[in-house]
């Protein structure tokens, strides 16, 4: 049988694995040893979900979205991530790994953000746990997001603004791992998605895995089987995509269906679809798909999303994609934006920017009347209102 799942060495087919410098391998290699038992074990479990129930406001609905089905002749079902705690599916990562920094007695919180999503939920779970948090932020991003940079403040972390390169999220993810080399044992880094080192693919997907096992009990209770026939969601790293579709890796009944950004056209320069362009090489970490240039620099991405905006993707996701277990579509900005007015007018529902690249996934794929479909609606709008005034006519 075809195993979508990571392998004893940290591999999903060729992509993955762990090249890290020489200083940061005992905490790599200890933090392998030891996630899958602390993951596993029933206290870890149940703080986990007692916090992902009471704090973050699990189980996130399963919304059959009726106008929008109708408009697309197909059954749509919407998993609601965009009403979790601090508006995204990010929270239930960083609530797991915190607590999994703890029992490994870790003392400091490094995460690097990219929209400030990620660095929210991080500074969040480190007020809740009493930790000391520092989030690494490009200096473009921290201009551009300047609500989730007062939030984090107010939370208590320290945010360090990134002057090198692009002065993005690539660039706060490489001072983050050197912070990580210089402060090897007190400090756990957050990584906010599917991506860098194993086991930080396999452990993300994990605990962003409630989504799907909560998907196949809401499936089995309204429609009588616990299988969806298309999953569908945005991949930036790969982590809200992940977590939807970890239950059904191995189940060939469901077919997967990624959206990726296309930025202003896949042909255009200036995009983030790293499975249409992408090629392989390593990057933070890990053997993956990444935008780079001949010689091997990489290209800078572009997406009006700023949680999509990543030169590269999650092993997992390379390895599907190249195996063709997932479809993967390229959604650009206006293609975007036109399917998040679409969702607020039909349903009354304003999504992140992000989320709405799933959405566009509608547009570009016919479906079948009696198709049950899953979309992942990542998370809320509230973050990206100055772009949506900015750009949609109608508001
Ligand atoms: C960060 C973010 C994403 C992209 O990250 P993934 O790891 O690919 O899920 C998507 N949607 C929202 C709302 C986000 O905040």
């Amino acid at each position: 049988m075809d195993n979508y799942y990571v392998n004893e060495e940290g591999y999903y087919g060729e992509f993955g694995g762990a090249y890290i410098p020489e200083i940061l391998y005992s905490n790599v290699e200890s933090l392998r040893k030891a996630y899958k038992e602390i993951i596993n074990s029933p206290t870890f479990q149940q703080e986990f979900h007692t916090l992902l129930n009471d704090y973050a406001g699990r189980p996130s609905p399963l919304y059959f979205a009726g106008r929008l089905s109708e408009k697309y002749g197909c059954k749509i079902y919407l998993k609601r991530e965009d009403l979790n705690h601090t508006g995204s599916h990010k929270i239930n990562n960083t609530l797991g790994q915190i607590l999994l920094a703890k029992r490994m007695n870790k003392t400091r919180i490094i995460a690097e953000t990219g929209a400030g999503q990620h660095g929210v939920a991080t500074a969040t779970v480190c007020a809740l746990m009493n930790m000391d948090c520092v989030v690494y932020m490009g200096k473009t991003d921290v201009e551009r997001q300047k609500l989730n940079v007062q939030k984090m403040k107010m939370l208590g972390a320290k945010v360090v603004p990134v002057t090198s390169g692009n002065m993005t999220l690539k660039d706060a993810t490489n001072e983050a791992i050197r912070d990580w080399c210089c402060n090897p044992v007190d400090t756990h880094y957050i990584i906010g998605s599917t991506v860098g080192p194993h086991p930080y693919p396999d452990m993300v997907a994990r605990l962003q895995s409630v989504i799907s096992k909560e998907i196949k009990i809401q499936l089995q209770e309204k429609e009588g089987r616990d299988y969806p026939d298309y999953l569908i969601a945005c991949v930036g790293g790969g982590s809200n995509a992940g977590g939807t579709i970890y239950e059904y890796l191995n189940d060939l009944r469901v077919k997967i269906v990624l959206a990726e950004a296309a930025g202003k056209g896949i042909d255009s320069g200036e995009s983030a679809a790293t499975i249409q362009l992408g090629t392989v090489g390593i990057i933070h970490g890990a053997k993956t798909l990444l935008m780079q240039t001949e010689d091997g620099q990489i290209q800078e991405p572009y997406s009006i999303s700023a949680g999509l905006d990543y030169p590269g993707i999650g092993p997992m996701h390379a390895n599907m994609a190249k195996t063709g277990r997932s479809e993967v579509l390229a959604v650009d900005d206006k293609e975007a934006l036109q399917a998040a007015m679409e969702l607020t007018r039909m349903e009354g529902i304003i999504p992140a920017l992000e989320s709405a690249h799933a959405l566009g996934v509608f547009g570009k794929k016919s479906f079948n009347p009696d198709d049950l479909i899953v979309l992942c609606l990542s998370g809320r709008g509230d973050k990206d209102m100055e772009t949506y005034i900015q750009h949609i006519n109608s508001i």
